[in-house]
């Protein structure tokens, strides 16, 4: 067995999945959270064991701790780390900036340059480094390896990528487009093209991962050529609890206008907005049941949610020069036919039809939604990020994937 361990860390937590690469089929999940809380809490999940799963609360003071909790969970609960053969440690990094253009091996200088890129994602890349430093110390004999969010979209053109602001400044604070979800958008992208017994070198796509964070993107052959997101995840899509794509002089307007300081104008876009700051509820589940059930609050956000869709969709036709796929995907994008039918409704004259008999049911595997006689093909397509962060992760340590 050939064994990667996936580590996404957060702040005050993080999740890890172990994946058997041979089979590529998850050995076990976990989540460690509250970390430095006082009271901590930590879950472990040997797939398809039936005593191989553990749900513990316990003191966890900070990311080694923490570390320690997962150790002990994988030796008492299984797999052990050693009969799984684990060869490379993947970590998830949400910013690579302009420095990292793919997935990296990661050593004290990277590690530096992973921390220096907090300006750019001060939530995300110093929790990061927190959980590199305690992985390393706990394997230190076997490879570490960086995977970015950001990396799949290096290929943007710098027409997609430039701000229209002062070219000094914006090369002064690194200011430009980065994009975001791109092991969704990757993984997705090649999903569909092998779904389809397609060369991905030929295909046109448009991926939509929706989930609480939401991002389009732009994939030719393979590349990405634009995406939604920006210089941070805020940009674009309708989310959860964040605005997408605003005026920046609203930023101003509320700030002379009604006395909002810079802390909380980003609060209120990042964590009081979207779905959120239309209806009250961040849930997607919720708004669309309050809008089945006849409220107009929440049909009308609804309504916002998919405008912001169809714009992106129109954009993306154009900038490809053509289309041949759309892919949904993330929690709203694979679970929700309401979304996926209003987002594309009324673009048959762009030859893109859904097709409610194979739009309404629940399925968890790969499918085209689309009528026959779309041009477009709409697929709904599973993500998996931590797969996807394991291939990239045996890939750089000069083991290729298996062709399964
Ligand atoms: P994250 O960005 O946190 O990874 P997910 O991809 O897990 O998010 O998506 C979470 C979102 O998916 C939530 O808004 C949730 O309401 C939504 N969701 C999950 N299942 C459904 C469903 N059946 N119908 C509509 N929305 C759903």
């Amino acid at each position: 067995m050939t064994a990667v361990l996936v580590i996404n860390s957060g702040s005050s937590s993080f999740k890890y999945q172990l994946i058997d690469m041979d089979t590529e089929t998850e050995l076990a999940t976990g989540l460690v959270e509250r970390i430095g809380d006082g009271v901590g809490h930590a879950r472990h999940t040997a797939t398809g064991s039936t005593d191989g799963r553990i749900d513990q609360t316990l003191p966890i003071p900070d990311h080694t701790a923490g570390f320690a909790v997962m150790i002990e969970a994988f030796a008492q609960h299984g797999p052990t780390l050693s009969e799984a053969d684990l060869v490379a440690v993947g970590h998830r990094v949400v910013q690579g900036g302009s420095v990292f253009l793919g997935p990296v091996v990661v050593d004290d200088l990277v590690q530096g340059q992973i921390a220096d890129l907090a300006d750019l994602a001060p939530l995300h890349n110093p929790a990061h480094v927190q959980g590199i430093i305690a992985a390393r110390a706990f394997f230190p004999t076997v490879p570490h390896v960086a995977v970015f969010d950001t990396s799949f979209h290096q290929t943007l053109p710098a027409a997609a990528y430039t701000y229209a602001i002062d070219t000094a400044l914006a090369a002064e604070h690194s200011i430009r487009r980065y994009g975001f979800h791109g092991s969704s958008h990757k993984f997705v992208s090649e999903a569909a093209a092998e779904f389809l017994g397609r060369p991905l070198a030929e295909l046109k796509t448009i991926v939509l991962h929706l989930g609480n964070g939401a991002s389009a993107c732009a994939v030719d052959g393979g590349r990405s050529i634009d995406t939604s997101m920006g210089l941070t995840p805020l940009q674009g899509l309708v989310m959860g609890t964040r605005s997408g794509d605003i005026d920046p002089a609203v930023v101003f307007h509320l700030h002379r206008k009604a006395g909002l300081g810079i802390e909380e104008l980003d609060e209120l876009l990042n964590k009081k907005s979207g779905m959120l700051g239309l209806t009250g509820n961040g849930d997607m589940r919720d708004v669309e049941d309050a809008a089945v059930a006849g409220d107009e609050v929440a049909q009308a956000a609804l309504d916002v949610y998919y405008h912001r869709i169809r714009g992106y969709v129109g954009s993306y036709m154009a900038q490809l020069g053509g289309l041949d796929v759309i892919v949904f995907t993330a929690g709203v994008g694979e679970n929700s036919p309401i979304v996926r039918a209003g987002a594309l409704a009324g673009l048959e004259g762009l030859g893109i039809e859904i097709d409610p008999a194979l739009n309404d049911p629940f399925s968890r595997v790969p499918r085209v939604v689309s009528t026959a006689a779309s041009r477009v093909t709409v697929l709904v397509i599973p993500t998996n990020e931590e797969l996807e962060i394991a291939r990239q992760t045996l890939g750089t340590i000069g083991r290729t994937p298996p062709a399964l």
